[in-house]
């Protein structure tokens, strides 16, 4: 690899940290048979799931869609720097709380100014159409946990993982494809509250509560019902017990946008949500749920208040700063 594309790589590493990601690196973009691989499995021994999984096989490829491209940048945005309004840990999945796509929230504009500034250079570029977590394994800046999620150094799996496909040939960095989890420990698996997570990298998605809760056809079983906990869309669980997010979520930062709402979004507030209010204050938070359909919302949170009232809270998390059933909103 020539001076040239290495002044490149660092270039590129520069302008995605300046846009405000905590890490960045670089791959190739040739196929992911691994991905591949383990999705082929996934529909092999659970053929219920093969609608949900076909789709994304085409991510294992990114070549095929973009023959042009040579390297992938990889970036991650740590979101576990934002304080969690009280009342929502164990009801709303963080990964959607702290969604950058939001219009409100901070770190928005953040993926169109690595655009930017990569065109600047004369890069060819397209966003994602990767599978994200490998491509993060491959450019070293996460490694992989036995529950899929991939995590990073500073964040832990609190993290989103971002792609660009380039033109550009870059010299890679070293790839992070060790698993460093304890060997004896399936505290993801165990904490699963609706078995989804049956085995290492073997998630099945259609029982997992973050479908359930937004994507899956209607009604949902009644014992999954059960199962599902507090949770009203998204779920947590698999990494709040997982001893490597342990310390991982630092709050530096309020969450304004979601403090001034945070009163809408707990579960008796929800229950009772007319259809105005849903569509002027949370559908463009959560977009998941069409925006015609707060009755799904409402079941939901009328679900996870039976739920909570039945079970025990089941208060664990990784710093002790989490109760998936939060004391304050408990009745
Ligand atoms: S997100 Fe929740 S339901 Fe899905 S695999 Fe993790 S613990 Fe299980
Ligand atoms: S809970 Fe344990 S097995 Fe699961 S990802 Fe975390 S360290 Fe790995």
């Amino acid at each position: 690899m020539n001076a040239h594309a290495k002044e490149t790589a660092e270039t590129i590493r520069s302008a995605v940290l300046e846009a405000g990601y905590d890490a960045c690196g670089i791959a190739t973009a040739d196929a992911f048979p691994e991905f591949e691989r383990i999705l082929r499995e996934r529909m092999d021994r659970f053929p219920e799931t093969r609608a949900l999984y076909e789709p994304m096989l085409k991510r294992g490829a990114p070549q095929a869609a973009a023959p042009w491209a040579h390297s992938l940048i990889v970036a991650v945005r740590r979101y576990g720097k934002y304080r969690l309004p009280p009342g929502l840990a164990g009801h709303i999945g963080r990964a959607y709380l702290f969604d950058r796509r939001t219009a409100a929230c901070p770190d928005h504009a953040m993926a169109g100014e690595v655009v930017r500034r990569l065109k600047a250079l004369g890069l060819r570029v397209r966003k994602g159409g990767v599978p994200d977590r490998w491509a993060a394994a491959r450019a070293g800046i996460a490694r992989f946990g036995r529950n899929g999620f991939v995590y990073a150094e500073k964040g832990g799996s609190w993290i989103n993982v971002e792609t660009w496909l380039t033109d550009a040939r870059l010299p890679a960095d070293a790839p992070a494809l060790d698993v460093p989890c304890p060997p004896d420990c399936r505290a993801c698996a165990e904490a699963c509250p609706t078995g989804a997570l049956d085995g290492p990298f073997s998630m099945r998605m259609d029982r997992c509560v973050a479908y359930l809760t937004f994507a899956a056809p209607e009604p949902i079983a009644e014992e999954l019902q059960k199962q599902m906990g507090g949770w009203m869309y998204g779920c947590d669980r698999c990494q709040e017990v997982c001893p490597r997010n342990r310390g991982q979520w630092k709050e530096r930062d309020r969450a304004d946008w979601l403090e001034a709402v945070a009163t809408l979004l707990t579960p008796a507030a929800l229950a009772e949500m007319d259809d105005e209010t849903y569509r002027n204050a949370v559908h463009p938070l959560f977009w998941y749920i069409p925006a015609d359909r707060a009755d799904r919302w409402r079941a939901n949170a009328r679900r996870a208040r039976r739920n909570r009232r039945s079970a025990p809270c089941e208060s664990t998390g990784s710093g002790g700063e989490t109760c998936y059933f939060d004391a304050a909103m408990r009745e």
